[in-house]
């Protein structure tokens, strides 16, 4: 190690990230091994992304399900720095950030993060609004205003991807704009929500139905221009009329990752091992959904919150196994189910042996989420405002 005192250095502040650099700033140190923790994230603000629908139909406000790290780091050690990482040197252990400042570390862990791919179908990238960012959401929200104001008989939009978020984001939509909404979601395969319960699935497919969600199934996309969409659907194309598309499909790895000289598997997702650390590589952790995940069982586990979630606690305590000369402990990973928003108000939850719809899943969607927003401070403020807001909404 270079220093005394171990150097931390964490690149990406999103569940991956910024629950490792909590967790490490929470376990016991000695005083001698009490390591510098710098977490790095090109943007101010940590995003809980499953409550990123919620900015759709304004239930929720920005600063609720993204509070700026400064607020959320300020009683801990952590040192936070706003800054693009564009270059990883594994031989002489610096990050470069943007404005061409290097850091040294003893210990670096990646968890960048992916991206939409847009470069699939021609005029996807012009033409097609993904939805994985605070910007993307703004821009949804924006151009669903423009619509609206503009008053057309119906708003047409169109969501690739059958998935949660696709599915999610349908529900919200099509209870944002009411009658006027013509909502489809697109998608390859024969059924949405394919690797949902069924639970879940039946009660997406009722949401959806009930706010006359038209899906196209077994159908792909060849192309987007700015006021249509090119369907196949069994050897045909039909081109239609199109107001908004929003792109949900796909998760890559971005370039940062890419570049670096490290074991990938064809997708380029990063190889490690089961103790998170990289395959060829000491003291380089990875994690979320930059990685190929497994579970302690070698089972394959889905790129979500709750996977990098749980490998942030396992990443932050091998770190500090390193450190203090134990040994680490293999990634396992427990299931607590899934949840999905149904629109407003509305959610279907299936886990730890409960099956809830409605509104009753909706609280419970809530509460959940409430518990796993990053510090008892945020929880708080943001708990008391869900109390309080009902209240001053009818007083006003
Ligand atoms: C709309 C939406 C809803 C979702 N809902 C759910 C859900 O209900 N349940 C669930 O389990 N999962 C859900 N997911 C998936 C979940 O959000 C991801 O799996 C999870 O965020 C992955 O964590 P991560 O740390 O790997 O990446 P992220 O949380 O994406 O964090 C990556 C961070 O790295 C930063 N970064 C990237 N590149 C650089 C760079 N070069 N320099 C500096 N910083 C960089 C980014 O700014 C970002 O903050 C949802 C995702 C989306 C988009």
């Amino acid at each position: 190690m270079t220093t005394q005192k171990p150097r931390i250095c964490i690149v990406g502040g999103g569940f991956g990230g910024l629950y490792t650099a909590l967790r490490l700033d929470d376990l016991p140190w000695q005083p001698e091994t009490q390591p510098q923790i710098i977490l790095i994230d090109k943007s101010d603000r940590f995003l809980f992304s499953p409550l990123l629908y919620e900015l759709i139909t304004e239930e929720l406000q920005t600063w609720e399900i993204a509070p700026p790290f400064e607020e959320i780091l300020s009683n801990t050690s952590i040192q936070f720095h706003q800054d693009c990482v564009t270059n990883i040197n594994l031989e002489t252990q610096q990050v470069t950030k943007g404005s061409a400042s290097v850091i040294s570390y003893d210990y670096l862990v990646i968890a960048a993060g992916g991206k939409t791919p847009l470069d699939i179908v021609p005029g996807a990238k012009s033409h097609a609004i993904p939805f994985k960012t605070l910007n993307d959401a703004y821009r949804v929200k924006e151009k669903l205003r423009l619509l609206e104001e503009s008053s057309p008989e119906k708003i047409r939009v169109a969501i690739v991807g059958g998935g949660y978020s696709g599915v999610e984001i349908a529900g919200k939509i099509a209870d944002r704009l009411g009658k006027k909404g013509r909502i489809r979601i697109i998608d390859r395969g024969a059924k949405i929500l394919d690797n949902a319960s069924e639970f879940n699935r039946e009660t997406a497919i009722k949401a959806l139905e009930k706010r006359q969600v038209w899906l196209d199934l077994e159908t792909e996309v060849t192309q987007v221009q700015s006021d249509t969409i090119s369907l196949y659907y069994k050897g045909t194309i039909d081109t239609i009329p199109v107001d908004l598309v929003i792109w949900t499909v796909g998760n890559q790895v971005s370039q940062l990752t890419q570049q670096l000289p490290l074991e990938k598997t064809a997708t380029g997702l990063l190889k490690i091992k089961p103790t998170l650390e990289a395959l060829d590589r000491e003291r380089v952790y990875a994690l979320g959904d930059i990685v190929e995940s497994k579970d302690v069982t070698g089972e394959l586990l889905p790129a979500t919150a709750q996977v990098a979630f749980q490998q942030s606690d396992y990443c932050a305590w091998n770190i500090w196994a390193s450190i203090n000369h134990k040994p680490q402990l293999p990634f396992r990973y427990q299931p607590l189910g899934e949840m999905m928003a149904l629109g407003i108000d509305n959610a279907t939850l299936n886990g730890l042996g409960l099956q809830l719809n409605g509104s009753l899943a909706y609280i419970a969607r809530r509460l959940i989420y409430l518990y796993r927003l990053p510090n008892l401070q945020h929880q708080l403020t943001v708990g008391l405002n869900w109390i309080t807001q009902p209240l001053v909404e009818l007083l006003s």
